[in-house]
This record gives structure tokens, sequence and C-alpha cells, in this order.
């Protein structure tokens, strides 16, 4: 599972950004040899989002769900 760097909360949410994505590919469209290129943007990962402390990171930290357990506890 995965948990944020921050706060280690596991309300994480993946940001794929498609709302810049989307359009970027249409613009690459327009343009020559660009149907070759559009799916570039799709390619690249999005960022996560924490609804719990509201920051975003690249890289959500990976716990074990028995370590994660272990977490709460103390
Ligand atoms: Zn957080």
């Amino acid at each position: 599972m995965k948990l944020c760097p921050h706060c280690r909360s596991d309300l994480i949410e993946r940001n794929n950004f498609y709302w810049v994505k989307i359009p970027i590919a249409i613009i690459l469209l327009f343009i020559p040899f660009g149907f070759f290129i559009c799916w570039v943007p799709f390619v690249i990962s999005g960022d996560y989002e924490c609804k719990n402390c509201r920051r975003s990171f690249t890289n959500a930290k990976e716990v074990d769900w028995r370590e994660f357990e272990k977490m709460k506890q103390s």
C-alpha cells in the first residue's frame, strides 16, 4: 500500500493531470509528425496528492499492510 511521505496518511490520490495532457496531445496532433509523439504526455506518470495534508509528491511511500498496522498501534 502507498502512504503519504509527509504525514503517513493512506488518503492519497493519484493526480493524472488529464486536463493538461489531453490539450497537449491535441496540439501535438496539429504539428507535422506530431501524431508520433502525441502519446508521450500519457506515458509520463502523474503525481500523488494527499487528501489529509494537501501536499503533492511524486514518490509515494510504499509500505506493507502489516507494517502499516504496526505504525497505527505505535
Ligand atoms: Zn499527507
